[in-house]
């Protein structure tokens, strides 16, 4: 999900070791940088319409709050001081800071956290194989996205801040991806509400479901987008905060800075990372070859969509997700407890396949899936090979499962 660019990238590592030489450091606050400067017009480049102004941090889980908090700044420097509440989704994944955490719906990783853990308002996601309104797509018509109209008129129009979501879902929801109708009819209810729409694309984001960002599918974008993992192609820690030009724009009118700073927020040293990934993107077409291998893989995962314990597979680009279930009939999940994703995490592991396991997605304890997130440089044949070993890591895991 991170190294979308491959292991030992030549040109990155110099890139890094160049600026390391030249200026590692230099205090993001009081600033700028030339590898600064590059990556956020590189960035600007290829992000959604209107997303021209770039904020660079070290982490998905920053980024997600950053991009929260300039929704809440906006909206004070507008003079409605009342628009603080974050309308969020069940499922949802959104970083493991106590404000990520808080808005994300993964139970199991908030337990122990009492009363730090806020309880944001929360949708229904689009999660058609187990659509949570018992509706069927399309005579559906997607009502789950009606849902964001009920919650503001539940909370009020003139406290909502802002709708985060994930464009895709990735590690919670495994690779659901929600109809074309969904993200159009919310860019119209947000626009209607005066929200801001924040999407969290530091999985979806920087090439992995084929093209640039997950929302490009959809033909609309968001007001607010938070980036990370695939930006740097892990060769150095970083993320990003991208916004429209209007929100930025009115905290400067208002004569003030948006207040968020970090030691490490803007680094050359990291920055110049950044670039060199997205250098290596565009000159070997790598996004369009996302979207190109992501059909194969799709395709190369039909023999594991026949298994017994495999209730769908699904995905776009090279994100796909496999969600497993006791019952293809009634989809009923496996016990928590039988830890079968886990299980087949390890049987893949033992014929050098990760994959990443992920359990509570039917409803919130039981459920379990997995990811596939290969590099974009997979080859035709490696993707064969993914294939044929998670088939056989699957049955392997049911036959021990009918054994116990
Ligand atoms: N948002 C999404 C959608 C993610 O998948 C993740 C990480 O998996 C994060 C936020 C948090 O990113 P990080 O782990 O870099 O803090």
């Amino acid at each position: 999900m991170v190294v979308s660019v491959g292991h030992g990238v030549a040109e990155i590592a110099r890139a890094v070791a160049t600026q390391a030489r030249a200026l590692a450091y230099v205090n993001g606050t009081q600033f700028t940088s030339a590898p600064l400067e590059g990556l956020a017009a590189d960035l600007v480049s290829v992000a959604p319409n209107g997303l021209t102004r770039a904020l660079f941090l070290t982490s998905g889980s920053e980024a997600v709050e950053a991009a929260v908090k300039l929704a809440l700044q906006y909206w004070v420097e507008r003079g409605e001081p009342r628009k603080t509440r974050v309308i969020v989704r069940r499922p949802a994944y959104h970083g493991n800071t106590l404000a990520a955490l808080s808005l994300g719906a993964r139970e199991s990783y908030r337990k122990y956290f009492g009363d730090w853990m806020q309880s944001p308002p929360r949708i229904a996601g689009p999660t058609c194989y187990r659509c949570p309104l018992e509706k069927t797509y399309p005579s559906c018509k997607v009502a789950c996205a009606d849902e964001l109209d009920r919650a503001i008129d539940a909370l009020g129009e003139e406290n909502v801040a802002a709708f985060l979501a994930e464009p895709v879902f990735g590690a919670s929801g495994a690779a659901a991806v929600p109809p074309p109708e969904y993200w159009p009819k919310i860019r119209e209810i947000c626009n209607r509400r005066s929200i801001l729409w924040i999407a969290d694309e530091v999985l979806s984001g920087m090439g992995r479901t084929g093209r640039w960002f997950a929302v490009d599918h959809y033909g609309v974008s968001p007001d607010v987008l938070a980036a990370g993992k695939g930006i740097s192609g892990g060769y150095a820690p970083l993320s990003a905060v991208l916004a429209r030009g209007e929100i930025v724009e009115t905290i400067a009118r208002a004569g003030h800075d948006f207040e968020h700073h970090q030691t490490y927020s803007q680094t050359p040293v990291i920055c110049a990372a950044g670039r060199a990934t997205i250098r290596v993107l565009r000159s070997k077409r790598l996004v369009e070859r996302a979207a190109r291998m992501g059909a194969v893989l799709l395709e190369a995962l039909e023999p594991v969509k026949r298994l017994d314990a495999v209730g769908d597979v699904r995905g776009i680009g090279l994100l796909a997700g496999i969600e497993f279930v006791a019952d293809r009939a009634t989809k009923k999940p496996f016990p928590r407890r039988r830890r079968f994703c886990e299980r087949v995490a390890e049987a893949a592991f033992a014929r050098g396949l990760l994959v990443w396991p992920q359990g509570g997605d039917a409803d919130g304890t039981d459920g379990d899936s997995i990811l596939l997130a290969p590099p974009f440089t997979v080859t035709r044949a490696e993707i064969k090979e993914i294939a044929h070993r998670l088939e056989e890591a699957i049955r392997a895991t049911e036959v021990a499962g009918a054994k116990a």
